[in-house]
């Protein structure tokens, strides 16, 4: 394979990108000045080496001076008696948003399809249960479970209320408002409020 078709491949791996768009990628650096590669090389080696997961949440945090924690964990404001479960980072920004929310997060890392036969593995399931065992020294009630209404997000709150169950915690869901087959990622500020207050 040529430099420039592996280049087309190595962006078709991006989510969302189709051939065409990574073609029109590959042909965009390769044909900008010379520095622009140069700075999107640095670029990226920069933040390969100080983007990190924090510790207990798993979003993507800096990591510049050997911090562990995002700014959320290591905020003695924010309690942390609730802690609140979702699909991945961008869910937990769209949340952040409605400002209705003032515990600690948790990112999944994915959600279960329905029928998977190993579904531990589609959710960072290790991690998860050490953080809850480690938040209940530190208070932890209740669980909320803010995944997507979609089918995949649904089956995966069933899994989850079935490995979290006589923990000793509440396990709550988003309310109404989050209409079926809609994404948290797309829901906007209202909606997020109102789901989290009516949690059931
Ligand atoms: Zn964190």
């Amino acid at each position: 394979m040529d430099s420039f078709e592996k280049l087309v491949q190595m962006f078709r791996e991006f989510p969302g990108i189709g051939p065409r768009q990574a073609r029109r990628f590959a042909f965009f650096v390769v044909t900008r000045n010379d520095s622009f590669a140069h700075d999107l090389l640095k670029t990226l080696n920069n933040a390969k080496e100080t983007v990190g997961e924090c510790n207990d949440c798993k979003r993507l945090t800096d990591k510049k001076g050997g911090v562990a924690l995002c700014k959320i964990c290591a905020d003695p404001t924010r309690s942390k008696k609730e802690l609140l479960l979702i699909a991945k980072d961008t869910d937990l920004v769209q949340i952040e948003k409605s400002g209705e929310f003032k515990g600690s997060y948790f990112v999944l890392g994915g959600l279960i399809p329905l029928l998977e036969r190993e579904p531990s593995r589609r959710i960072r399931q290790a991690h998860l249960l050490s953080l809850i065992e480690k938040r209940k020294k530190e208070g932890l009630e209740e669980i909320i479970l803010a995944l997507s209404a979609t089918n995949e997000g649904e089956n995966t709150s069933e899994y989850l209320r079935e490995i979290l169950k006589d923990r000793g915690l509440k396990i709550f869901e988003l309310g109404r408002g989050l209409s079926t087959g809609s994404e948290v990622e797309y829901a906007d500020a209202e909606t997020l409020k109102f789901a989290l207050k009516n949690k059931k």
